[in-house]
């Protein structure tokens, strides 16, 4: 028992140490087919920080005329073989370089992306099923939690369903369930719900922000609807013309909308305004001369 009369000397006070940032980019060029007649610069100094902020996350969302080196941004980030090295500057995740994709990282494409021989479970466990070992889990606990993670998309009942046999919007909530399924820190997005018709991508901004709160990543997400942006956005980067730069990022204008249902934000005049104000920047931004 300590004796609270003694004069044991005091702990030393922790020195905290700051976290890495959980993804930076330090003068971060891109350029393809470097060397050659064909060298075409996609992305051009790219410096960011982005904090780990634990069992929150935050949401980027990415706007941007097409071609502007968006999708290179985050397959940087991604570790795709096709993009790394880049041709100059470092891509740092917890202060680490990129060399390679990892489990730490999900991404979903515009293009539905499920195994077409695979049905709905199989698909939704096939992350899990290969990151097994890493993650200790039987094959029964890879059956349960993906027959959770079904559920929790909204496609109880379509388990034992091939991918032709569902709809865009049901294909994309099998990629979403079998990414967040392994539960990564950071989530890459892009256009993900760009095919989709309107009622369908409104209902998959409420499932995707339904499902964040669970997993709490750190999220990119490219998307050409600036209300999108606005509405999932805890920052939004506007994009310049190729070669791409984040020319302006917007966090303070945005309000705070994420928590509440898509259609009754749409209507309210401090969102309205924050999308009129995003778009007026991105009409500024995109008729800079290049
Ligand atoms: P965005 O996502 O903003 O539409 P991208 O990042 O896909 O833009 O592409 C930026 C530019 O880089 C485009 O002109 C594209 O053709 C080019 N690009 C992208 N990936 C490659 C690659 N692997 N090889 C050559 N050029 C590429």
């Amino acid at each position: 028992m300590s004796d609270p009369g003694s004069s044991a000397p005091a702990a030393p006070e922790q020195a905290s140490v700051p976290k890495p940032p959980i993804v930076e980019f330090r003068g971060v060029t891109q350029t393809f087919q470097y060397g050659t007649p064909y060298a075409f610069t996609a992305i051009a100094d790219i410096n960011f920080q982005v904090e780990d902020i634990p069992d929150k996350g935050e949401f980027i969302t990415i706007v941007g005329p097409s071609g502007c080196g968006k999708s290179t941004l985050i397959n940087l980030i991604a570790g795709f073989s096709s993009h790394l090295p880049p041709t100059e500057g470092e891509v740092l995740i917890h202060g680490h370089p990129v060399l390679g994709p990892g489990p730490d990282r999900g991404m979903i494409f515009q293009k539905y992306s499920s195994f077409p021989q695979r049905t709905v479970l199989d698909n939704v466990g096939f992350g899990l099923e290969l990151n097994r070992k890493r993650l200790r889990l039987s094959m029964r606990d890879v059956r349960e939690t993906a027959a959770e993670w079904v559920k929790k998309v909204g496609l109880a009942g379509h388990e034992r369903k091939y991918p032709s046999q569902l709809s865009g919007g049901q294909q994309q909530r099998v990629a979403i369930a079998r990414t967040l399924a392994l539960k990564p820190e950071i989530l890459l997005m892009d256009e993900p719900f760009s095919a989709l018709d309107e009622p369908t991508r409104i209902d998959m901004q409420r499932l995707l922000v339904d499902l964040w709160h669970e997993v709490h990543a750190t999220v990119f997400l490219i998307t050409h609807s600036i209300a999108e942006a606005v509405y999932l956005g805890d920052r939004v980067w506007i994009f310049s013309h190729s070669p791409g730069r984040i020319a302006v990022e917007i966090r303070d204008a945005l309000p705070p909308a994420r928590g509440v249902d898509p259609e009754s934000v749409m209507v309210r005049p401090d969102f309205l305004a924050a999308i009129k104000a995003v778009s007026d920047e991105f009409q500024r931004v995109t008729e800079q001369p290049t």
